[in-house]
């Protein structure tokens, strides 16, 4: 695995200079594009990584998947009284469907659904931030995680998107809390940063039915963790999660800092991560890593069993 790893990041770093780094968020323009990390860790235990796979970097959307695992551990199915499982088949950042579906998101893997999820939680804990980092750094199983506060005061300062779909959110009933206390602990979630070994090993309980490989804490139950799967196969990349499926064919989720995470269930859980990003806001040269990874290696949730 280890040798695999390491010729494809080489097969593929020609191609670091192509698509562009998030510079909507003014703190992720300067991060250096020619990065590249991947680690793999199967639920046997064994980690192989290559590259960058060490550099922590901003989790930004991947955070999403937490915080709907922690929506679902104190509210369950109820959750989805608020929000869909459907993909968006828009961007990431889009507004119109909220308009059309009285403020209801599609999923809770677009801003608009994450923002939902992320009043829910404001509801349920005294301090959404720091128990969204303890449960991230006992996941990743690294005390050290912290969120990069020039990366979510940036995002604060430029929060007009999210800030317009949490109002219109709010217009329809559909957000309970202040909008702007629950916009400071989202931008908190995605600022954390986290390595391609560090999110690999958090993302374990998704490979192995919902135990965490290290604590054997059980994070959901089976059913749970092939739920959260489906919405990631089905929404993880926004409007390319089809792309996605059809390149890839495994669970993913994306961040506009550049990683991806993918789970092949009852395997591997991996993440690969290269800052520079395509048009639909997903990193470009790891979309390549992961489709060469699952092609030679066989790895689809759409094989046979
Ligand atoms: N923090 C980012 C935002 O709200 C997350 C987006 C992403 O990673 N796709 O715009």
């Amino acid at each position: 695995m280890q040798a695999l790893l390491e010729s494809i990041l080489d097969e593929v770093r020609p191609l670091l200079g192509q698509g562009k780094v998030a510079d909507y968020i003014p703190a992720l323009a300067t991060v250096d594009p020619h990065q590249l990390g991947v680690a793999v860790i199967g639920t046997d235990g064994s980690l192989s990584q290559a590259g960058d796979a060490d550099v922590p970097f901003s989790i930004q959307s991947i955070s999403k998947v937490f915080s709907l695992v922690q929506a679902i551990t104190h509210q369950g199915e109820a959750i989805w009284d608020r929000l869909g499982h459907e993909p968006s088949g828009q961007a990431f950042n889009s507004l119109v469907q909220l308009e059309f579906e009285q403020g209801r998101p599609r999923n809770p893997f677009i801003n608009a659904g994450a923002l939902v999820i992320a009043d829910i939680n404001e509801s349920r804990y005294a301090a959404p931030v720091l128990s969204m980092r303890d449960m991230v750094r006992k996941l990743t199983d690294n005390p050290h995680i912290i969120a990069d506060m020039v990366v979510a005061d940036s995002e604060y300062q430029h929060r007009s998107r999210n800030a317009a779909a949490a109002y219109l959110m709010q217009s329809f009933g559909n957000f309970h809390n202040d909008v702007d206390t629950v916009l400071k602990s989202y931008f908190h979630h995605c600022a954390l940063a986290a390595s391609c070994v560090d999110l690999a090993r958090a993302f374990s309980f998704l490979a192995n039915q919902g135990r965490c490989l290290h604590s054997g804490n059980v994070i959901l139950s089976p059913r749970q963790t092939q739920q959260v799967n489906a919405i990631m196969a089905t929404s993880g990349l926004y409007d390319e999660a089809g792309n996605f499926a059809y390149r890839v064919g495994l669970p993913g989720k994306s961040g506009v800092g550049g990683g991806i995470v993918a789970i092949v269930p009852g395997r591997y859980s991996l993440c690969v991560w290269s800052p520079a990003l395509n048009p639909s806001g997903n990193s470009l040269v790891g979309m390549q890593v992961l489709e060469k990874l699952t092609e030679r290696l066989g790895w689809s949730v759409f094989a046979p069993v």
